[in-house]
């Protein structure tokens, strides 16, 4: 039988483990089927192996990012200043309801060669009511390792294709489901999507609920983001937002939420009691002007947090490096300098954010784990001088342009910071097209 994948070695980079005492060690790490096989100083390379040279370089593990939108990536610039429920109803969509199946497949195109660029190796993405399929077709294509589901709005009048009774919405889901978790070796999951509290019926919400657990499938919404959002949600349920998903069953362990900035006390003694995730999107949060969640208070009670960009429209990259950076700086005006120092951040953008997902295999660099690997070269001029704190190079000085190589199940996706087997320039002209057509539809 073929080898899926070219077995590597990767001599002499500096390696980061995000795990044990994460001492930066210069080694040698081995890649077989697909693993990290073997790490440590001076292993003999196999005949068959490639050589991968990496003195001068730093390997880490690829980042994770636990809440993006590839649908939106095509709308990136089209919905600057404005708060949350206005961005959603005037701008985003409208958008989204005029997304065809050719449309959302140059979306995720676009999403899919920005992530990988910047060294993401795997996301957490909602996308939007119709045609997901293109969005899992994509991703296998791409080498990304990729959770996500169709949104789901069943409740209220939207524009375009968005419209959906729960039935319909369920049925959809429990298909994509089927067809794409554990595919591409298990690279592609399906996780259950209901947008927020406010889109959806509790027939929606507890259905989601019943058919996630029945096939072992994640359970992926927004909630807290915005005071406007609890307001409302507190209007129709008599709870806030926390508070009223667990009473119908959306919360525990295999639940992320995005966003968790208006929080209780009592919400957060259920996040920490359920160990529900919150997905910490800072650039999104400024830009939407929602608030500022207190992370540093949610890690010292204990919530398990992740990082993610949100979608392009309100952010406007889906770049792992700016969401750590972010994540690292906002909270130190209110709790002091200290607060997430930048090992911190680079572990919410890493480890934090594979246990966050289940995704148990990657995350760290260890004997056995997948490798999911990110190769840094900081011999850059942002870069420069070298300082000890290699942590602090990478989250408060490195950007995409130190990303060198990126692998997914140990498959080389980007070398020399260069997207294989892609055009890039075809992407971008695909994208400036379908957005055309997209605003077409939306004028009709
Ligand atoms: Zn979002």
């Amino acid at each position: 039988m073929a080898k899926a994948t070219q077995d590597l070695l990767i001599r002499g980079a500096t390696v980061i483990p995000m795990c044990g005492d994460n001492t930066p060690a210069l080694l040698d790490v081995r890649i077989a089927n697909r693993r990290i096989k073997e790490i440590g100083p001076a292993l003999k390379k196999q005949p068959g192996e490639k050589l991968l040279k990496a003195k001068g370089k730093v390997l880490l593990p690829g980042f994770v990012q636990a809440h993006v939108h590839t649908c939106q990536t095509l709308f990136r610039g089209q919905a600057d200043n404005m708060v949350l429920l206005d961005w959603l109803s005037k701008k985003i969509w409208p958008y989204e309801g005029a997304l065809s199946r050719q449309t959302l497949r140059a979306s995720a195109q676009l999403s899919f060669a920005e992530l990988l660029l910047s060294g993401t190796t795997s996301v957490l993405d909602m996308g939007t009511v119709r045609h997901t399929d293109v969005i899992f077709e994509e991703a296998d294509t791409f080498g990304i390792r990729y959770t996500g589901g169709k949104t789901i709005m069943d409740k209220g009048r939207y524009p375009g294709n968005l419209n959906e009774s729960a039935d319909e919405a369920l049925k959809e889901s429990v298909r994509l489901c089927e067809k794409w978790s554990g595919a591409a070796d298990n690279r592609l999951r399906y996780a259950f999507s209901p947008r927020f509290a406010l889109s959806c019926t509790n027939k929606a919400l507890k259905g989601c609920v019943r058919e996630a657990r029945k096939r072992g499938a994640l359970l992926h919404t927004h909630a807290s983001e915005n005071v406007a959002e609890v307001a409302a949600v507190r209007k129709q349920s008599g709870k806030d937002n926390v508070e009223f998903l667990h009473s119908i069953g959306f919360s525990g362990d295999d639940v992320l939420l995005a966003h968790g900035i208006w929080l209780s006390a009592k919400e957060r003694r259920i996040l920490k009691k359920t160990q529900t995730r919150v997905v910490h999107c800072p650039s999104a949060n400024l830009k939407l002007a929602s608030g500022i969640a207190d992370i540093p208070r949610l890690l010292d009670e204990g919530i398990p947090l992740a990082l993610g960009a949100d979608g392009a429209p309100c952010n406007n990259n889906l770049n792992a490096f700016v969401e750590m950076r972010y994540a690292a700086l906002l909270h130190k005006i209110k709790h002091g300098p200290k607060a997430i120092p930048a090992q911190k951040a680079l572990e919410l953008a890493t480890i934090d954010g594979a246990k966050a997902l289940h995704l148990d295999d990657v995350g760290s660099i260890e004997v056995g784990k997948k490798a999911d690997l990110l190769l840094l070269d900081l011999n850059s001029i942002n870069c420069w001088p070298p300082t000890d704190n290699l942590f602090s190079r990478i989250v408060f000085a490195a950007q995409t342009q130190n990303v060198d190589t990126v692998m997914v199940d140990g498959k080389i996706l980007v070398e020399s910071g260069k997207l294989l087997k892609t055009s890039l320039k075809t992407i971008m002209r695909n994208s400036d097209e379908a957005l055309k057509r997209v605003q077409k539809q939306m004028a009709r």
